[in-house]
């Protein structure tokens, strides 16, 4: 790391204390950021890396709820509005056991440079909770949110801090959250909410948004080896919104999902993967993925273990952060693997991201492969402000056209600093420069 950034690294750990993943993202965009700095002295001087990685405001609330026992139950509630240089504060509520300060830390901090990337007028922020929606009812799922929008309305808005989903939260989460905070203040404010339904002010594309925009991200970059999905052997973690969507628009551009996971164990479907089954058992059913495997033939179900245990010549990390450690990194790319595309937030170890850089496996950043969610957060956004809403094909269009952008950027930037294919340095130096010109513009605030 370059010696300048050290000391301020430093400084920000020890202000930091034990928010492991906080720390794993501030060093990895540190490690990046060397050669923009001896481009723009004027960065150091206003100490904008700094003033980056102290989040403008961070609430934390307790979430009194009664379950349907009547038992009250505490949960403890997040926001942390981390930069709003470029637009509102934007970014997901996750709904998570292992949700805590350094996690919701880590997860706004890359969010920074995702939306700034996406090119969309958006500040980065995120929030949730240490919730377990997993084996709750509707109705206590209902009263949690209730509860929790009880004091997150206060601190959102429309020009303000807009949430949307993450792992735990889909459609029924904020259906639950916009009814309370229409309650609350009286207004049918669609742009403070997105994820919301068809019917009620949503976006269509936005479900699928993130896992096709991770798929179209990693075409582009296995274009720039004269490849392509087609014919590829594809294995992809979790088994939630991002995978499910991942699922689906890789076999659409001819590759073959031979596996996926939820916290319990992973399948192996040679065939390749049976989209209507897993969206009706995950999606409808709220189920496990067991029942896949006992509901179709020829399919493996493993309890113990990793799905990164399976073959693969393209990864998609969808599930969770650290899920792909080096020693997983290392036995794909003995296998043939040749592109990872991480749908996840920062699902790679930082030793995992080290194997496939030196093996000159693509590797698509997190905060880049999966941004299409975002923007396409963004582009609800647009169509609430306009009271008008776009057909599915004008909304995917608009999708592609935003990560081909993306991967566009993340390579030039790469070019330009000395390092062509590393989509890491890309994405972190292409999101950091945009940001820091904006808080340059707009003074020590
Ligand atoms: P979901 O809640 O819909 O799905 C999460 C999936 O990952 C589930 O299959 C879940 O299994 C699995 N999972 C979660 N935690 C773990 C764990 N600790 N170990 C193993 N498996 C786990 O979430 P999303 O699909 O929305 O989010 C997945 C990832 O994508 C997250 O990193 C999120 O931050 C990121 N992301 C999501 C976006 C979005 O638009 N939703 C946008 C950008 C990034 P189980 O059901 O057993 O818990």
């Amino acid at each position: 790391m370059d010696a300048r950034l050290e000391a301020i690294r430093d400084t920000v750990l020890a202000r930091n204390p034990g928010e492991a993943e906080f720390h794993q993202a501030v060093v990895e965009v540190f490690e990046s950021l060397g050669p923009v700095h001896d481009r723009h002295p004027e960065f150091l001087e206003a100490a904008i890396l700094e003033r980056l990685c102290e989040p403008e405001r961070q609430i934390i609330f307790r979430v009194p709820w009664a379950d349907d026992q009547g038992r009250v139950q505490i949960n403890r509630g997040f926001r942390v509005e981390f930069n709003s240089a470029l637009g509102p504060y934007k970014g997901g509520l996750r709904f998570h056991p292992s949700v805590y300060l350094g996690i919701v830390k880590f997860l706004g901090f890359e969010q920074i440079f995702k939306n700034a990337l996406t090119g969309m007028p958006i500040g980065g922020g995120k929030g949730g909770s240490d919730f377990d929606p997993r084996g709750r009812s509707d109705a206590e799922v209902m009263r949690f949110c209730q509860s929790f929008m009880t004091e997150l309305y206060r601190h959102i808005g429309e020009y303000t801090d807009v949430p949307a989903g993450d792992i735990g939260v889909g459609g029924r989460e904020i259906g639950y959250l916009f009814g309370q905070y229409k309650r609350i203040t009286n207004r049918y404010e669609s742009g403070v909410l997105t994820g919301k339904g068809i019917s009620w002010g949503g976006s269509l594309v936005r479900p699928e948004a993130t896992g096709f925009g991770t798929v179209i991200f990693t075409e582009e970059m296995l274009k720039t080896r004269g490849t392509s999905f087609d014919g590829q052997r594809v294995v992809v973690s979790g088994s939630g919104n991002v995978a499910i969507n991942a699922v689906a628009k890789a076999q659409s551009l001819g590759a073959t999902v031979v596996a996926c996971s939820d916290s319990s164990g992973y399948i192996v479907d040679e065939a390749g993967i049976d989209v209507g089954l897993l969206r009706q058992i995950k999606e409808v059913e709220r189920g496990r993925l067991k029942d896949y495997s006992l509901r179709r033939s020829g399919v493996a179900y493993v309890e113990a273990g990793s799905v990164w245990d399976v073959d693969a010549t393209v990864a998609l990390p969808c599930a969770t952060q650290n899920e792909l450690d080096g020693g997983a990194a290392a036995r794909l790319v003995r296998n043939g693997l040749i592109a990872v595309g991480e749908g996840a937030n920062m699902p790679s170890t930082r030793e995992a991201v080290a194997v496939f850089q030196e093996a000159g496996v693509l590797f698509g950043p997190g905060k880049a492969a999966n941004a299409g969610g975002v923007a396409t957060s963004a582009l609800e956004m647009q169509q609430n402000a306009s009271r008008d809403s776009w057909s599915f094909e004008h909304t995917e269009q608009r999708l592609t056209d935003i990560m081909v952008g993306i991967h566009h950027r993340c390579a030039s930037t790469a070019d330009e600093y000395g390092e062509p294919g590393n989509y890491v340095l890309g994405a972190n130096i292409g999101g950091f420069v945009k940001v820091a010109d904006a808080m340059l513009a707009q003074g020590l605030i």
